[in-house]
This record gives C-alpha cells, sequence and structure tokens, in this order.
C-alpha cells in the first residue's frame, strides 16, 4: 500500500485539521462498499470534533439503512431528492473526501458540482484507472477488497487511532467491516492478507459481525428469492463462448416489485458453472441499460466493461451502461449485442 506512508497520513491529517466545512462523496447507486466507507468517514470525522455531511446521486438500498444511524441520516443529502441543495453542500466545502470511486463522473449528477467546487480533494478508491490528476491527496490501491479496507488502514495510521482499532468507535468500525464484507462478497472475493488482518483487528475491537451478517443477508423480500429462482431458471442464457447472461427487463421488475439493491450478487451465480468464463446482467434502468459483469480469472471483466458497455472497474468486477439510441434501439436487442461483443472480445486476440 505504497500509498499509505507517514508523508500522505500527516497531509491527510492536516487537511482534515484545516477543515471548516467537509463533505463525504461516493459514486452513484450506492452498494454496500459505498455506503459503509462514506458513513465510517463521517463517524471518524465526527469524532474527531468535524460536522461532515455525505452527499449521494442516488437513494441509498434498504439492506443498508443499519448505517444511517439517527444523527447522520440528517447529514446526508441526496441529489435525486434535493438537487440545489447537495450541489451546494459540495460547491461550498473547503474538502470533499471522495470514497470508492475512480473519476468524477462516476458520481453522476455530482459531476458538475465536484468540477466547480475550489474545494480540496481527497481521493480513497481501488478501482483501476485512477484519475489522480483531479486530487490534492490520492489513496488508491487496486491490491485491496475494498474502499472500506483501504480507508481503515488510512485511518488506523492517523494519531487519532494510533493502531488501536477499538478508538474507531462501534458505528465505524460496524461501517467498515460492512463495506469489506459486502465488496468481498462475504470472503468469497478480492481477499488478501491486509483484509483478513482488518477483520482480526476489528472483531478484536468488538464489531458485531453476526448483526452486520444478518442485516446484510437475512432481511430481504420473498419476491426477491423468487425473482431470483425466476432469473436462474426461465431468463438465464449461456453462449458458445462460455459467456452468461441475463436480461432484467422493467415488467419483470414490477412483476417481482424489485427495490434497489434486490438484485445484488445474482451476476455472480452464473460462474459456478464450470464452462461459464464471464457473467453478464442487463438490467433494464429509466432511460438506458445497467451492466454488471463478472468473470472468472483469466477473462477480464475490466477490459469488456471498457471496450463494449462504456463502463470499467476491477479485473474480475466491472459495470457500465448501454444507452438507447446510441448503442442499441432498445431492451429487445441487449441479448443480440452482448452475444455479438462478447464472442469478438473473447476471440479477437487484441483484446485478450
Ligand atoms: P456492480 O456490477 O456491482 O454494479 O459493479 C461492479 C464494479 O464495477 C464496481 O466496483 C463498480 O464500481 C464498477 N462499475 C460499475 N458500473 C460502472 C461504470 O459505469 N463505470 C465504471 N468505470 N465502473 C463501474
Ligand atoms: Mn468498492
Amino acid at each position: 500500500m505504497k500509498d499509505i506512508n507517514s508523508g500522505n497520513i500527516c497531509i491527510f491529517e492536516s487537511m482534515i485539521d484545516k477543515a471548516e466545512h467537509i463533505c463525504i462523496v461516493t459514486h452513484m447507486k450506492p452498494d454496500g462498499d459505498a455506503i459503509g466507507s462514506a458513513t465510517a468517514m463521517y463517524h471518524f470525522l465526527s469524532n474527531s470534533g468535524k460536522s461532515p455531511r455525505i452527499i449521494l446521486n442516488d437513494p441509498y438500498p434498504s439492506y443498508l439503512s443499519f448505517l444511517i444511524t439517527p444523527g447522520l441520516s440528517e447529514d446526508i443529502y441526496i441529489f435525486e431528492d434535493q438537487p440545489e441543495a447537495a450541489s451546494k453542500e459540495i460547491i461550498d466545502s473547503d474538502l470533499i473526501i471522495c470514497l470508492d470511486f475512480n473519476a468524477f463522473h462516476r458520481t453522476d449528477r455530482l459531476e458538475r458540482p465536484l468540477e466547480e467546487s475550489e474545494g480540496r480533494k481527497i481521493l480513497i478508491d481501488h478501482h483501476l484507472n485512477p484519475a489522480r490528476e483531479l486530487f490534492d491527496l490520492s489513496f488508491s490501491e487496486t491490491e485491496i477488497s475494498s474502499a472500506s479496507e483501504l480507508l481503515y488502514h488510512i485511518l488506523r495510521n492517523t494519531s487519532a487511532i494510533g493502531n488501536d482499532a477499538t478508538r474507531l468507535g462501534e458505528k465505524c468500525a460496524q461501517s467498515l467491516m460492512t463495506g469489506m464484507t459486502t465488496d468481498t462478497n462475504n470472503f468469497a472475493n478480492s481477499v488478501f492478507p491486509s483484509t483478513l488482518h482488518m477483520a482480526s483487528d476489528l472483531l478484536a475491537a468488538g464489531t458485531d459481525r453476526d448483526f452486520i451478517l444478518n442485516r446484510l443477508y437475512n432481511q430481504y423480500s420473498e419476491n426477491r428469492l423468487r425473482l431470483m429462482g425466476h432469473m436462474m431458471k426461465d431468463l438465464l442464457k449461456i453462449t458458445g463462448d462460455g459467456v452468461a447472461y441475463i436480461v432484467l427487463d422493467r415488467y419483470t421488475q414490477e412483476e417481482y416489485k424489485t427495490a434497489e439493491g434486490d438484485t445484488e450478487g445474482f451476476v455472480n451465480m452464473p460462474l459456478s458453472i464450470a464452462d461459464v468464463r464471464m457473467s453478464i446482467l442487463a438490467k433494464e434502468d429509466n432511460d438506458r441499460i445497467r451492466i454488471s459483469i463478472r468473470s472468472k480469472k483469466g477473462t477480464s471483466a475490466n477490459r469488456c466493461a471498457r471496450a463494449y458497455f462504456n463502463g470499467g472497474g476491477h479485473e474480475n468486477a466491472a459495470g457500465g451502461r448501454l444507452t438507447i439510441p446510441e448503442d442499441i434501439r432498445g431492451i429487445n436487442e441487449v441479448g443480440e449485442y452482448i452475444e455479438r461483443t462478447t464472442h469478438t472480445f473473447l476471440n479477437d486476440e487484441t483484446h485478450i
């Protein structure tokens, strides 16, 4: 973790120390790592006597609501609900801490205020291709489980924490453990020695993992499990190239009353099939199709997302979007588009 050194930690502490108006920003459609790292940062700053705000482009999914504690909920601004107030918070900030994304466009409608703001900016992220030039201080590391884990290693090196996880406080530790747990699919992928050290430190400090796991994985609706059954039985297609894909249109989402976050994790499931190298979930959103890609070692989800789905991410977990009419004319063409582009991707030497 080359960015975590005493010089950068010193700059990090002094930037926080001097700041009067701090906001915390994470990526659009926030997941467990985005909300976990953002709320952990919030608690660390609050414990340091600061009054930070969290700015989100979209509402957080309900399975993460246990991280939105009473005091914190008043300090969240969601662009979708309060566009002016959310933008103003960013523009007026003298310090902006950016978590779990590598470039401003990943925040969707927060991109403009982020560009406009003259506040100093800190990046804490674990994606490939970070736009370091946009930040005054960058902590970017890809050989790590999550932004939450990276934040943990930064915080434990500060003088306030002094390598003693109990000093993080219960809420901060809970948020960090949650973000790391969701981004590793509960220790199924992207687990590094440092990840287990973090888990061990937080458990020793008293973090209640059983509570977190119960909140994350045992609170879904009946509809969600039935939708999963339908997707795997009726909608899953597998191409001759070993690409599994599912197109989830808006009617099916309405039929199963699908809420944001309900399909979390489904894209991983087809990778359990021996011959499948890559799995793609295409989900119809308002005016676009959201794409999630997962791949086995040796096949790059990141490069496929960058080449054909206007996105990117990590080597084996990436995402992007298809827009109508630029990429396809409508949802009916998604299957054909996926089959054609992945065939080229997996068979054209220049991409492999
Ligand atoms: P998910 O499939 O869970 O939405 O996303 C998987 C990974 O890909 C995440 O790390 C996420 O940050 C990244 N990702 C998802 N969508 C996009 C996108 O549109 N652009 C880029 N650059 N990365 C994305
Ligand atoms: Mn992440």
